[in-house]
C-alpha cells in the first residue's frame, strides 16, 4: 500500500454540513425558520474568513450567533442562549453524505488507518460522528479545537502526524476544502485529493487506494 493511514476531513466529506447546519438552526430557533438563510450566509462568511487566516475557528464560533442576533434585531440577551442551542443541536446533526460509511468501511477492509481531521469543537464532532454511526472507523479523531491549531495551519498536521506516530509521506489526507485540507496537507508534506462533491463521489475518490 502507498500509504498507511487516511486522514479524512468531516464536514462536507462525511457529514453533510447544509442539512446539518439546517437542523441544529431549526433547533435552536423554532420559531424563526425563515432566518436560516441570513444566518447561513453570515457563518459562511466568517469560515471563510477564517480559513484565510481573519480569524480563529473558536472566535468564530463566538463571532457567528453574536452578528446573526444583531443582524434580526434580537437583544444582546440573546445571543448566548441561541449560542448554546445551536451548539448542543449541532452535536446530534448526522446527515451523511453519500457513499461516507461505505467509503469507510472499504477503506477499514484494506488495512488503512483511518482519523479524522477537522476545524471544530472535539466534543461536538466526536458526537457527531457517533451519531452518524462511523466513529469507530476512526482510531483516532484530530479536531482543531483540541489540538490547537486550526487547518490549514502546518502545526495542526505536524501535531496529528506526531500523535499517529506517522510520518507524512504515509499519509493521505481526503477533503472538501481546496484552502484547509489540500493545500494545507501538501504544505505539511501530505498527499492530499480533493473531494468534489459535483463532480465525483466518494468512491471514485478512494477506487484506486
Ligand atoms: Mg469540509
Amino acid at each position: 500500500m502507498r500509504y498507511k493511514a487516511i486522514f479524512i476531513d468531516i464536514d462536507d466529506t462525511l457529514l453533510d454540513y447544509v442539512p446539518c447546519c439546517r437542523e441544529a438552526f431549526n433547533m435552536a430557533l423554532p420559531e424563526h425558520p425563515e432566518h436560516f438563510d441570513l444566518f447561513f450566509a453570515i457563518s459562511g462568511r466568517l469560515f471563510s474568513e477564517a480559513k484565510h487566516g481573519l480569524h480563529t475557528i473558536a472566535e468564530v464560533m463566538d463571532l457567528y450567533p453574536q452578528e446573526f442576533i444583531a443582524a434580526i434585531g434580537y437583544p444582546e440577551e440573546a445571543v448566548e442562549p441561541f449560542k448554546q442551542a445551536f451548539r448542543a443541536a449541532w452535536g446530534t446533526t448526522h446527515t451523511l453524505v453519500p457513499g461516507a460509511k461505505e467509503m469507510l468501511e472499504t477503506l477499514r477492509a484494506k488495512g488503512y488507518r483511518l482519523f479524522a481531521a477537522s476545524n471544530s469543537f472535539g466534543h461536538l464532532q466526536r458526537s457527531r460522528l457517533e451519531h452518524a454511526g462511523i466513529l469507530p472507523y476512526f482510531e483516532d479523531t484530530y479536531i482543531s479545537m483540541d489540538i490547537g491549531y486550526d487547518k490549514p495551519d502546518i502545526r495542526f498536521y505536524q501535531e496529528a502526524l506526531r500523535r499517529a506516530g506517522l510520518q507524512p509521506h504515509e499519509v493521505l489526507m481526503i477533503g472538501d476544502s481546496m484552502t484547509t485540507d489540500v493545500i494545507g496537507a501538501q504544505q505539511a508534506g501530505i498527499d492530499a485529493r480533493f473531494f468534489d462533491r459535483k463532480n465525483a463521489d466518494l468512491y471514485q475518490l478512494i477506487a484506486d487506494l
